[in-house]
């Protein structure tokens, strides 16, 4: 009988800690871009442009024009839970912008070559600054990794290049380029829609066309129009959902019963950050299919604004389905308005016809 010492217990290498916490936060390209999205749109820009070569595994890149980042903060901008949105627990229950964990620009810098050049209003120049691993490095070896002064305009340019370069395992999983840009272009034609006030594009890097290019001033509907198309735009009807008693606003816009397809769409946003739901999915369904022929399904676009204090904002970046309290009032409330108009529509269709 052969008994062997046990094995002695190590804590983990920080860097090591660090990689397995960005892998399972950054599982695909999509992933990054969601939250470089959401930065730039919680820095107040108008103006969002994506660049992607590879399906984002090559470059993802993402232009701004929002309000900069001082270049005092630029040593820790990609360490983990640094942020300037959140200062103490009681902020999480009221909280008004998308992130609030300081996780993302850490992870990012981890699994991938991170660049960001970044200009405040109040700065004559702007800098360009090289991450890996959280902290500053230089872009050559030998050079002072400093942020360096450079041209540029106000706002921010985060520049994601070979993601997954050190997790090869990850990097082999992807098959097909194009896919990941359709998962690129599903995301970005959500915010497109939902971000009143922001002009959004995304186009493939070398290429003159962009796939997706939204104006600042267009209305929901129109920019419904271009990026999904006219037969779902054409039939769109406005909704609005409240009740002070369960903490909820809601709003969108849904399709009529002249208009069906064989798959739901459904533009969720919850506290504008585009998230799934199952049950309000399965509830609009049902909703429609008294309006819709047999296996006919409706496009819906909803923003869904819950109290902060209802919402379950610990849920793990990569769980994109989010819970609130009284959920099953809050969805019959919203799907009752919804059948409400759409039984007028139908209703003063029919009137029409009839005269
Ligand atoms: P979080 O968004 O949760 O704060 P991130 O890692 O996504 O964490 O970002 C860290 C911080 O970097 C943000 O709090 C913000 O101050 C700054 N930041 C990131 N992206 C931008 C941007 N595009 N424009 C201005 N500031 C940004
Ligand atoms: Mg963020």
């Amino acid at each position: 009988l052969i008994i062997t010492a046990p094995r002695r217990i190590k804590a983990l290498d920080p860097d090591v800690v660090n990689k397995i916490a960005a892998g399972e936060i950054i599982v695909a390209p999509v992933h990054a871009l969601k939250e470089l999205i959401e930065n730039s749109v919680d820095a107040g820009s108008t103006s969002l442009e994506v660049v992607v070569k590879d399906g984002g595994l090559k470059l993802l890149q993402i232009t701004d024009n929002g309000h900069g980042i001082d270049r005092e903060d630029l040593p820790i901008l990609c360490e983990r839970f640094t942020t300037s949105k959140l200062k103490a627990f009681e902020d999480l229950t009221s909280i008004g912008t998308y992130g609030f964990r300081g996780e993302a620009l850490a992870s990012i810098s981890h699994i991938a070559h991170l660049t960001v050049t970044t200009k405040t209003k109040d700065s004559n120049v702007a800098y360009k600054a090289h991450y890996d691993s959280g902290h500053l490095v230089p872009a050559k070896p030998g050079q002072s990794a400093d942020p360096k002064p450079t041209a540029g305009r106000q706002g921010t340019q985060i520049t994601v290049e070979d993601l997954f370069y050190n997790v090869p395992t990850r990097r082999r999983a992807f098959r097909s380029a194009s896919e990941e840009y359709n998962k690129i272009l599903d995301v970005v034609g959500r915010y497109a829609v939902h971000c009143d006030g922001v002009a959004f594009s995304c186009k493939k890097s070398g290429e003159s066309s962009t796939t997706i290019a939204t104006h600042s001033k267009s209305s929901t509907v129109d920019r419904i129009r271009q990026i999904y198309n006219s037969a779902v735009a054409n039939e769109l009807i406005e909704f609005r959902s409240s009740d002070e008693k369960y903490g909820f606003r809601a709003q969108g816009w849904t399709t009529n019963a002249n208009y069906h397809v064989k798959k739901t769409t459904l533009l969720l946003f919850i506290n504008h950050r585009s998230v799934d739901s199952t049950n309000i999915r399965k509830a609009i369904e049902q909703t429609y299919s008294t309006f819709l022929p047999r296996g006919g399904h409706p496009f819906i676009y909803l923003s869904l604004e819950i109290e902060p204090s209802r919402v379950d904002v610990n849920v793990h970046p990569t769980k994109r389905e989010v819970n609130f309290l009284n959920e099953d009032e809050v969805i019959e409330k919203i799907c009752a308005d919804i059948r409400t108009k759409l039984a007028n529509v139908d209703t003063s269709r029919t009137f029409m016809t009839q005269t």
